[in-house]
């Protein structure tokens, strides 16, 4: 079950930098990083290690059955910016 971030996301980049697989983008220096409101995480690269929820300082970061109610969507926006 892969982890999921909403809006509440700073684009602080702490995150970026504690996943060992390197699932979260856009980071600091990608492309289209300026463009994007807040970061995401691929599902398909996510091994559900919980890392970057003790790393997001602005608790942006849940896994996906853990989602409130009314962050439920940003699981498929997550996915949607990898074109999954
Ligand atoms: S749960 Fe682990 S693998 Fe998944 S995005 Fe967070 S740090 Fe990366």
């Amino acid at each position: 079950m892969p982890y999921v971030i909403t809006d509440a996301c700073v684009k602080d980049y702490l995150c970026v930098d504690s996943c060992a697989t390197y699932a979260i983008h856009p980071g600091k220096d990608e492309a289209g990083t300026e463009e994007v409101s807040q970061l995401f995480i691929n599902p398909e690269e996510c091994i559900d290690c919980g890392t970057c929820i003790t790393t997001c300082e602005s608790n942006a970061i849940f896994p996906m059955d853990e989602l409130p109610p009314e962050k439920a969507d940003f699981a498929a926006k997550n996915a949607a910016h990898f074109g999954l």
